[in-house]
């Protein structure tokens, strides 16, 4: 269920599991945990991490952090192309591909309204090949959402112009 990919037996979820909330617990400590030997455990978390499935990465937490989050629904009729273009702007956090008519939903931050509407005008509204779009500010982060995100956040040619 977690992948397709690899195999993962139940040794391997509770490794998930105890990594997941002490990324940076020892492997011997996880060893005495799910009774295994410590070298075992390096190996299992070498596996996990070379396929992909777990990950070590540092991130800002968007509950907490202070930038303002935005979804952005598309509808297009490229989303290849669209979805190409949010790999060029530092703004775009992530972006998920829908089976609705809205066929793609885009999280973007940056400091200011201001900003975020520019951002979605330059990239966006401005594409002939969209035909819908919809922001919407997220106004509440429940549960800790940890993104690797540049604070300095780089320029981009979609904020040319705009005080910052
Ligand atoms: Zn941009």
């Amino acid at each position: 269920m977690i992948s397709q990919n690899i195999s993962v037996d139940e040794i391997d979820k509770q490794i998930i599991s105890i990594i997941q909330k002490d990324p940076t617990i020892t492997h011997t400590d996880i060893a005495k945990r799910v009774d295994r030997s410590q070298p075992t455990i390096g190996l299992r978390i070498r596996k996990l991490e070379e396929a992909g499935l777990i990950n070590f990465q540092a991130g800002l937490n968007l509950r907490v952090a202070d930038v303002m989050i935005a979804q952005v629904k598309i509808t297009t009729n490229n989303p290849e192309k669209i979805l190409d273009k949010t790999k060029e702007c530092p703004f775009m956090l992530n972006a998920f591909r829908l089976s609705g008519e809205d066929n793609i939903i885009i999280l973007i931050a940056n400091s200011t309204i201001k900003h975020l509407d520019q951002i979605v005008n330059e990239h966006f509204r401005r594409d002939p090949d969209v035909l819908k779009v919809k922001m919407d500010i997220i106004t509440n982060v429940m549960k800790d959402f940890v993104l690797p995100l540049d604070i300095n956040m780089e320029d981009c040619n979609c904020l040319l112009g705009i005080d910052i």
